[in-house]
């Protein structure tokens, strides 16, 4: 369609939220709907997978049919069809897949699959239905995107081009905040829970170890969690209540000051990289996002660190930081406009990583500094040198498009 911004159906579904938006040109919400499961998991204390499918099978066409309604749209007006098709579980991802090509297949519209956690990256950029114009976020800038199943640090210098910094060596931090919810008692999932315990701490003085990792950018939050554990049976042990991983029998007022303790640890270590990345790459933004940036410690502990260095900061609503289909038409678009087209055999990648540099092992940690870190660099750049004539696998191999 000319004479206006592409409008592109944007679908969710990898994990737990099924999600449905109409985002106009990778930046303004028209409509979304997400319909949730934590209720739905809240029992297990985790998300079953089985359940997790069944539910975006029940809730995708509900989803999709509320938001044509809410917009107005009817979906020949739209230009495309973005679609996560990775990472995530792969019923899940599978459910939203098959939604996407059958609507693309049946109204002969173009197809394209999104990396969530490009999407993740992404929701710094969207506008919701009513707010003001801004400018979205300068490059190059640092992103640090933590959330339940993912946590790490990159440089943007361009749209689409990413250089990993770090990521976590074991446990995501949204993984840790379930973790820890659980063994507080708190229910999951753990983050809002922890958050809310620890607002009403009465003392600061929990101490929770962080794991610094050197001077890389890469986190550890296992540690953490079993330092938790430990204090949590050895403060029952004294107690004369020996406990199990019900930790609710500590008094309410520990379980805040532990809460406090544990968040605390984990903001400490979030903010703490995420700004030194900033210095060190001399970014001119930071961007946060994934459902652990709507924890208001981390947003308040980097705010104040942008601030001092005089750098704007992104970060999306709370609602934007959790999985939703918006984030995934804000990423999508910038692949749609680089020419990018999914065809039908599009398939779920559950394991489908942000960046894969050209000739390197899909390992899931990153190198280390020295040796393997250069190499690293070398295959980073000769991707880049190749990104003019890179077809195929659009993540492994960032394409740039003219028509931004
Ligand atoms: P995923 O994409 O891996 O499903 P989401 O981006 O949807 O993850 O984020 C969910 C995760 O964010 C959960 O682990 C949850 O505990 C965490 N989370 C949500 N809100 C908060 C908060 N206020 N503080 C800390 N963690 C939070
Ligand atoms: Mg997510």
């Amino acid at each position: 369609m000319s004479g206006r911004e592409p409008l592109l159906l944007a679908i969710e579904s990898s994990c737990d939220e099924t999600g449905v938006a109409l985002v106009v040109g990778g930046r303004r919400i028209l409509a979304q709907a997400v319909a949730s499961q934590i209720a739905l998991h809240a029992p297990a204390g985790g998300i079953v997978p089985e359940l997790a499918a069944r539910a975006h099978l029940r809730w995708i066409v509900p989803a999709l049919a509320e938001v044509l309604e809410v917009a107005g749209v009817t979906i020949p007006e739209v230009d495309g069809i973005a679609v996560t098709a990775g990472p995530g579980l792969a019923g899940s991802l599978l459910v939203g897949i098959a939604f996407a090509k059958t609507l693309a297949w049946a109204h002969g519209l173009p197809l394209v699959g999104v990396n969530h956690l490009e999407g993740h990256l992404y929701a710094a950029w969207l506008l919701d239905p009513d707010e003001p114009e801004r400018p979205g976020p300068p490059f190059p800038l640092v992103a640090l995107v933590a959330s339940g199943g993912h946590t790490f640090l990159v440089e943007m210098r361009d749209h689409l081009a990413y250089r990993l910094l770090g990521e976590t060596v074991d446990d995501a931090a949204g993984e840790a905040f379930d973790k820890a919810g659980r063994l507080l008692g708190l229910g999951y999932p753990g983050g809002p829970a922890i958050a809310a315990a620890a607002t009403g701490a009465l003392r600061h003085d929990a101490v929770l170890p962080r794991a610094w990792m050197g001077d890389s950018y890469d986190f550890s939050f296992s540690g953490l969690k079993t330092a938790l554990r430990r204090q949590v049976e050895g403060e029952l042990a004294t107690a004369g209540r020996p406990g199990n991983e019900a930790g609710g029998r500590l008094d309410t007022s520990r379980v805040s000051e532990l809460a406090w303790g544990f968040q605390e640890a984990v903001v400490d270590v979030l903010a703490a990289k995420t700004l030194r990345a900033a210095d060190e790459t001399g970014a001119a933004a930071v961007v946060l996002g994934g459902g652990v940036a709507s924890n208001q410690a981390l947003r308040a502990r980097i705010a104040a660190g942008v601030a001092a260095r005089g750098l704007p900061l992104f970060v999306p609503r709370p609602g934007l930081c959790t999985d939703n289909a918006a984030m995934i038409g804000a990423a999508g678009w910038h692949r749609f406009v680089a020419g990018e087209r999914a065809t039908s055999d599009l398939a779920a990648r559950p394991a489908w990583p942000l960046i894969r540099p050209a000739g390197a092992p899909a390992t899931r940690r990153p190198p280390r500094r020295g040796t393997a870190a250069r190499a690293y660099e070398t295959a980073l750049a000769a991707e880049r040198d190749a990104a003019g004539n890179a077809t195929g696998d659009p993540i492994a191999s960032p394409t740039r498009g003219g028509a931004r």
